[in-house]
């Protein structure tokens, strides 16, 4: 099935248990689901790409005709992962109606390229989540490989990036990503998934709320009828009734600005803008400073960096910026990249030759 991606009706929702397990449990919820807010795709991994052998790795192709027939029993498409050329052939066969390639496999560019290969001359939308590591090149050329092999409905989906051991999230999110293939492809559209970025079951909320306000084109949810009783991400899956009260406690904002409200966005935007030339306009006369200093430092023979100096800066402008309300972990950010930039002022002075 190839879905016309620039008529997505928003949110495009996908929902559906991590895993297929049996033939009635997947039946069971894709009844559940269409009882409580029918979804546009249904989900259901076959294949489970497990980071450590022995965890459930999915039911395998004995599930397809399970996940199929449980989507033609309420008439909505189905959707499923596949990691491998072989996977492509079998749900192919099967009728699944559209694919999505998982994390751990678009971090693999040879894996992707088989699954493009076996592609070739077919007429489907594929999905493709982030990889795990932050590379958004990885993402791009995932997306290019498809398009090379003549595939032409994409959809991007940001689970989250690998982290080690993080007290909120499983993946975190590292939204610069997704804005970032947002600039790069604007023509993609993004499907957030906050199953796999929370982890569990608290926060799916806020990121799924996050996500649509940063103009996302839906959401992908994990849901089971037992989710605590899952074979896979048990902790993060959600009831079918559940899901529904998400769905429908999310504020669907604009991303068009109302005539009446335009006149006093605009004069706030042009606020800004012009304290924004007022900060380059400062930073500016930082660096010629900077530049002076350097011009000292290189005189009298002084590193450029000095360690006692820059920690008792930073001590006494955060304990300013915290008094003015300004978030500590945000001025921290600016102060050292202020800093590294005015390195690199001191630096090229240190380096000029003499004429
Ligand atoms: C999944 O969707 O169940 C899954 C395995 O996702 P990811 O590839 O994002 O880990
Ligand atoms: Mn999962």
């Amino acid at each position: 099935m190839e879905l016309d991606i620039k008529q997505l009706k928003k949110p495009f929702l996908i929902a559906g248990p991590c895993s297929v397990e049996s033939e009635e449990q997947v039946f069971t919820i894709a009844q559940e689901l269409k009882r409580e807010c029918a979804p546009a795709l249904l989900r259901g991994g076959i294949w489970k790409p497990r980071t450590r052998p022995n965890s459930f790795e999915g039911v395998g192709a004995i599930g397809l005709p399970w996940l199929v027939n449980a989507g033609k029993s309420v008439n909505i498409p189905v959707a499923t992962e596949v990691a491998n050329a072989k996977h492509v052939e079998e749900a192919l066969k099967a009728g699944v109606n559209v694919l999505w390639i998982g994390a751990r496999t678009t971090a693999n560019p040879f894996a992707v390229q088989d699954i493009a290969d076996a592609l070739k001359g077919v007429k489907m939308t594929i999905m493709v989540k982030n990889p795990i590591n932050p590379d958004l090149m990885l993402w791009l050329g995932a997306f290019e490989r498809l398009e090379n092999a003549g595939i032409t409905s994409l959809i991007a989906i940001h689970r989250g990036f690998s982290v080690y051991n993080h007290p909120q999230y499983r993946n975190v999110p590292n939204w610069a990503i997704p804005i970032a293939l947002k600039e790069e492809r604007s023509d993609i559209p993004i499907i957030g998934d906050p199953s796999h970025i929370s982890g569990k079951r608290e926060g799916l909320f806020s990121l799924a709320q996050k996500a649509l306000d940063l103009n996302y084109a839906g959401l992908m949810l994990e849901v089971h009828n037992t989710p605590e009783k899952a074979w896979s991400d048990a902790q993060q899956q959600i009831t079918p009734a559940a899901y529904k009260e998400l769905i429908q406690n999310l504020i669907l904002r604009s991303e068009f600005i109302q005539q009446k409200e335009e006149s006093s966005i605009q004069n706030a935007r042009k606020r800004i803008a012009a304290i924004d030339d007022q900060l380059f306009s400062l930073l500016k006369d930082r660096m010629k400073i900077a530049e002076e200093i350097g011009a000292y430092k290189k005189d009298h023979q002084i590193t450029i960096l000095q360690t006692e100096q820059w920690k008792n800066i930073l001590e006494t402008r955060l304990s300013n910026a915290k008094s003015l309300g300004l978030s500590e972990e945000f001025m921290k950010e600016i102060l050292d990249a202020i800093h590294e930039e005015s390195i690199r002022h001191q630096t090229e002075v240190m380096n000029r030759k003499e004429s």
